[in-house]
């Protein structure tokens, strides 16, 4: 399943033919969807981005033969795969959607060319294993719903739309072959069929996932854990990584270094180290070239105003100018914040956040900042501050460098391999069955949609076709 942070919806493949030299399996769609709805919805559309489909329901085909080109150019199969796919009206509201859902319509286990014994494969990639359907001749391998609702009713995202362009240019819009590509993904094997929540495999049987997704605490994969166990893990916030060879070797090219504020400096202390650190929205993105300075507490200038949301006295200007500055989350914006500190002269800004709660991000977006910004836990800006506490403000000798750790990638555990998607709180449809939300550059198979997202599916842009590979395709 696919949703988006403001969007979410599921989506589906396409089909038609993969053609082409090099193309190494054939995809082909059932349209399940009845006349005058869905794929066959005679609604008149303009061609738009390369597709040049004249009704709703042909450019939605076209899309989808388009998504499934691209994978039917990557996989090889001697086996076509079939995909049944429909455009069905799916969970709604005014400002969240699920896109599309997809997976395969059955598993096989034992059969000939089966790489593991005792272990579940999608239909699609048993047949490719075999050299021969392992289902019914006419039964689809995928079963893949997109939302049809989608942007076109008030209570449905209205305005935010499928992109029916093939061109990748969706602008505001959801790109509708994005959504396919990432369905199809699901569909040949990048899901689980154990239960994330009860820790149950399918009939008393491993998916070929579970030999891959490791514990990176206890170093168990999912085959070797109890149920208690696996659901344990599906709720570990950062406990579940990917453990296949194919991702693990990818993983330098496609992951960005992760940022960090490191913290050093005779008068640091115990505050001394490296924290982790949310990235800003706004402002340069921080690079294996530090922002470095002596860091300096913005301290309260009475009422209210010590949070830098109004500009700073002299007392505070003197602290900042030339130094990284310490300012608490909340009343106003992180925007706010960072104008107010870059117009008193600080080189950088640490937010420390004001309630317990994981490093997450500086939101809001402004041309105008200029500076690097960052989020700390409570945790730890209540550290910095107590390293600062009786330093001169304006020379602190606490040193503070904004910059990002070449040894620890964006998504990735401290064995340099990516972790999985699995919040605090179960997500059905996405716990489990896709990478963190943590990853940069943001992959594909994260279970929101991002607006940055190649339409490409292998390395080093994106580490999907890695996994299915790992997992035998
Ligand atoms: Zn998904």
């Amino acid at each position: 399943m696919m949703t988006v942070k403001r969007i979410a919806l599921t989506l589906a493949l396409a089909c038609g033919v993969a053609g082409g030299a090099q193309a190494a399996a054939t995809i082909t769609i059932a349209n399940t969807n009845a006349a005058g709805e869905g794929f066959n919805d005679p609604t008149p559309a303009a061609p738009i981005g390369g597709n040049a489909g004249t009704t709703l329901g042909q450019q939605r085909l076209i899309a989808f033969q388009h998504a499934a080109n691209i994978w039917g150019a990557t996989l090889t199969s001697s086996v076509p795969i079939r995909v049944a796919a429909s455009f069905e009206a799916l969970s709604c509201t005014a400002d969240s959607a699920v896109l599309g859902s997809a997976g395969a319509n059955d598993v096989y286990s034992d059969f000939p060319g089966a790489i593991k014994r005792g272990t579940w494969y999608p239909a699609a990639l048993a047949a490719k294993l075999a050299g021969v359907d392992q289902t019914a001749p006419a039964a689809p391998h995928i079963v893949a719903r997109f939302n049809s609702r989608l942007g076109l009713f008030a209570d449905c995202m209205p305005g935010s739309g499928f992109y029916l362009g093939l061109d990748n240019k969706a602008g505001s819009q959801i790109d509708l072959v994005t959504v396919l590509l990432h369905e199809l993904g699901h569909g040949l094997g990048f899901q689980t069929f154990t239960s994330g929540q009860t820790g149950e495999p399918m009939n008393g049987l491993p998916s070929v996932w579970d030999h891959y997704l490791l514990d990176n605490r206890s170093n168990k994969t999912w085959a070797e854990m109890s149920n208690t166990e696996r659901a344990a893990s599906a709720i570990s916030g950062n406990g579940l990584s990917w453990a296949g060879a194919g991702v693990t070797a990818a993983l330098p090219a496609a992951l960005s270094p992760m940022s960090m504020l490191m913290v050093s400096g005779p008068a640091a202390g115990p505050a001394a180290g490296n924290y982790a650190v949310g990235d800003a929205s706004f402002g340069p993105p921080l690079g294996m070239k530090p922002v470095a300075g002596q860091l300096a507490q913005v301290l309260d200038q009475g009422a209210a105003t010590g949070l830098a949301c109004t500009p700073l006295d002299a007392a505070n200007q003197a602290a900042v100018r030339g130094n990284i500055a310490l300012v608490d989350r909340g009343v106003c914006g992180f925007v706010d914040k960072a104008k107010v500190v870059q117009a008193a002269g600080a080189i950088g800004m640490v937010v420390a956040d004001n309630e317990p709660a994981e490093v997450s991000g500086l939101g809001g977006s402004d041309p105008g900042v200029l500076i690097p910004a960052v989020r700390v836990s409570q945790v730890s800006g209540a550290k910095l501050k107590a390293a600062l506490a009786g330093r001169p403000p304006g020379s602190s000798g606490v040193m503070a460098s904004l910059g990002v750790n070449p040894a620890q990638l964006a998504g990735a555990d401290g064995a340099s391999r990516i972790r999985m998607y699995t919040p605090t709180e179960y997500s059905p449809g996405s716990t489990v069955s896709h990478y963190t939300t943590d990853a940069r550059h943001n992959q594909l198979m994260e279970p929101a949609i991002n607006g940055d997202l190649s339409h490409e599916v292998t390395a080093p842009a994106d580490l999907t076709f890695s996994l299915l590979k790992d997992i035998g395709w």
